[in-house]
């Protein structure tokens, strides 16, 4: 999930290594290292830390030999970030060093597998099986036994791998993680962004889907596991280095979206196995399931908010009942928590100094605590009881898109899994609900293709002064976010409400030219918010009205913007996308600092 580079020249490797390192430093990361073949083997540097550290270990990169190597700067999945976990990782006997960027999602099986045969791992993470995997089946051809260990691996990876044998080529290989070959004069590249080798060429192959490349310095070789040659076209890239960083995209927080297809099959593929949801970080059998009277969430900001939607989705599910705290207020209210109670916790970061606390006064108490976290090893996650982690990867802009997104999408795995557990489901709906969940990512991407759509409401809304969002059931949990979403980054005072709620007070702000944005995509209450609309509508509300496309009448009540029908439990994954975009395009049109609003923090480790 972060960063890949590769050199093979006449020149000394390390200094470039280094410097590309540093141009991916803006994706976050973890820990960093390079290795170089030295003509007789291969060196190893790396350390948790910055790459400034990498630079002091390595003299900036003069003190280790060699014109080929492989640099890395790791965003832990699997193992906590350490030196030893830092990529590059190295064959049993040191001849094959692999730089990885995904997740191997079968790699506990194949690591089970070589070690019963007597190899020994250094590291926790998922990287090494991969390396080890090519010292067992190396013989004598590099590109044969790469292809043999790619039969075997299940996951995602962008891999960049050299040999101590041979000093004349780099052998990188993507699947669902990008990678390209950067082409110069006598020397080439490769690099898993184009920003850590435009300071050398704008020349460059896109590596598609198990597509191999073999780079030597006098050219490129691409073929494909059949190993026929493919002929590729040349691209030229025209970015900035500030362009390239964001993917082309103006803003993170625009490639952020557009990664949530991604960042949700991450997710939720490993822990689909055999039609079933696998959760093998919880450590709690049927039997102590069975025992908790009330499942307690807490978290803060957006996690909140994907708290309150897995109160709906839990509560319908489990049969138990759910309280979602805000961290910040649980601590200091005595609450009423014991063994008896899950307690789970939801933190992008895993250092939210609020939910940490509230995690520890929870796990004082007596209760058992399940964190959702994105960064590996992070405080919330070590301390927690189990955790699952979200493989959003690295989040830069600070309005959060992409880590929510893979936090509902736990939230879905938990109930499915939890639900098997208590038997509070129907075989058929686990089945129908399973299938749902996989096509999930691809029903997304449809609705980002649909973003011009939005960007037009957003042109005709961006002036407002107040924003009213308006929903029911899982739809209220979602306009929480989608209000949230639209005040932190374009600074226009919004709010959400339950539907129901509106006339009980509020509903006398609206006046002529308010824009209300109707969530109406829960099919049992279409009618209900029907009414609410009118209500608003009455009294001279603008409204935008955000629906399942099984209901094109909702067209005449309002502006609409259509979703794809889905189940119930998965509809905020769908929804939340028009209220992200249509944030971000307000905020666009504003000429607000999108992906550093004002007043704001990224990681909130202050009370
Ligand atoms: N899954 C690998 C690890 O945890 C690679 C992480 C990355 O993409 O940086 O080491």
């Amino acid at each position: 999930m972060c960063g890949i580079v590769g050199y093979i020249g006449y020149e000394q490797a390390g200094p470039f290594l280094l410097d590309g390192l540093q141009t991916l430093e803006y994706r976050g990361y973890d820990s960093a290292g390079i290795c170089l073949n030295d003509g007789s083997e291969l060196i190893v540097k790396k350390a948790k830390g910055k790459v400034g550290d990498l630079r002091k270990l390595t003299d900036d990169g003069k003190n280790t030999k060699g014109t080929v190597g492989i640099g890395h700067t790791r965003w832990a999945t699997h193992g906590e970030p350490s030196d030893v976990n830092a990529h590059p990782h190295l064959s049993e006997s040191g001849r094959f060093a692999v730089v990885h960027n995904g997740i191997i999602e079968n790699y506990q099986q194949l690591k089970d597998n070589l070690t019963a045969k007597g190899i020994v791992f250094r590291s926790m993470t998922d990287t090494e099986v991969i390396a080890q995997l090519i010292e067992y089946y190396y013989k004598g051809d590099l590109i044969d036994t790469i292809i043999k260990v790619l039969e075997k691996l299940e996951g995602s990876y962008a891999l960049g791998v050299i040999s101590q044998d041979d000093p004349d080529e780099i052998i990188a290989v993507r699947k669902e993680s990008p990678l390209i070959i950067g082409i110069g004069e006598n020397e080439n590249y490769i690099a898993s962004d184009v920003t850590a080798i435009l300071s050398k060429t704008r020349k460059i192959y896109r590596l598609e889907n198990n597509e191999i490349a073999i780079i030597r310095r006098d050219g490129i070789r691409i073929i494909d596991t059949d190993k026929d040659e493919l002929h590729k076209e040349i691209e030229t890239v025209e970015w900035d280095v500030s362009a390239a960083e964001k993917g082309g995209y103006e803003h993170f927080m625009f490639k952020e979206i557009m990664e949530q297809p991604e960042a949700v099959a991450k997710t939720i593929s490993p822990r689909l196995k055999n039609g079933r949801v696998v959760l093998d970080e919880i450590h709690l059998n049927a039997e102590q399931l069975r025992k908790f009277t009330k499942i307690n969430i807490l978290a803060c900001g957006s996690a909140y908010h994907v708290g309150v939607v897995a109160k709906y989705i839990f509560e319908k599910m489990l049969r138990i009942p759910v309280e979602v705290d805000l961290a910040s207020e649980f601590r200091y209210r005595d609450p009423i928590i014991n063994d008896r109670v899950l307690t789970v916790v939801i933190s992008q970061s895993g250092e939210t100094a609020d939910t940490k606390e509230a995690m520890k006064e929870a796990q004082r108490r007596g209760s058992h605590v399940i964190s959702i976290v994105n960064v590996v090893g992070s405080a919330i996650a070590v301390e927690s009881d189990d955790v699952i982690y979200t493989w959003a990867g690295p989040e830069i802009a600070v309005a959060t898109t992409k880590a929510y997104s893979t936090q509902l999408a736990v939230i879905y795995l938990m109930a499915l899994y939890f639900a098997d557990m208590l038997g509070t489901i129907v075989p058929d709906e686990y089945k129908a609900l399973i299938g749902e969940l996989e096509s999930l990512p691809e029903r997304i991407t449809k609705i980002l293709e649909n973003k011009e759509r939005i960007q037009y409401l957003a042109s005709k809304f961006f002036n407002s002064r107040d924003v009213f969002f308006i929903g029911r059931n899982i739809d209220y949990a979602l306009s929480l976010e989608g209000s949230l979403k639209l005040k932190e980054i374009s600074y226009i005072h919004s709010e959400a409400y339950a539907a129901g709620e509106l006339k009980h007070g509020t509903i006398s702000l609206i006046e002529k030219g308010t824009p209300v944005i109707a969530l109406a995509t829960h099919e049992e209450l279409i009618g209900k918010i029907v009414s609410n609309i009118e209500e608003v509508k009455t009294r001279g509300a603008d409204v935008i009205v955000i629906a399942c496309d099984t209901h094109p009448e909702l067209a005449n009540i309002g502006q609409a913007i259509f979703i794809p029908k889905s189940c119930d439990m998965l509809l905020p994954s769908l929804a939340v996308i028009p209220l992200q975009l249509f944030a971000y395009y307000v905020s666009s049109l504003k000429g607000c600092d999108i992906d550093k609003p004002r007043n704001l923090a990224k990681s909130v480790t202050v009370e």
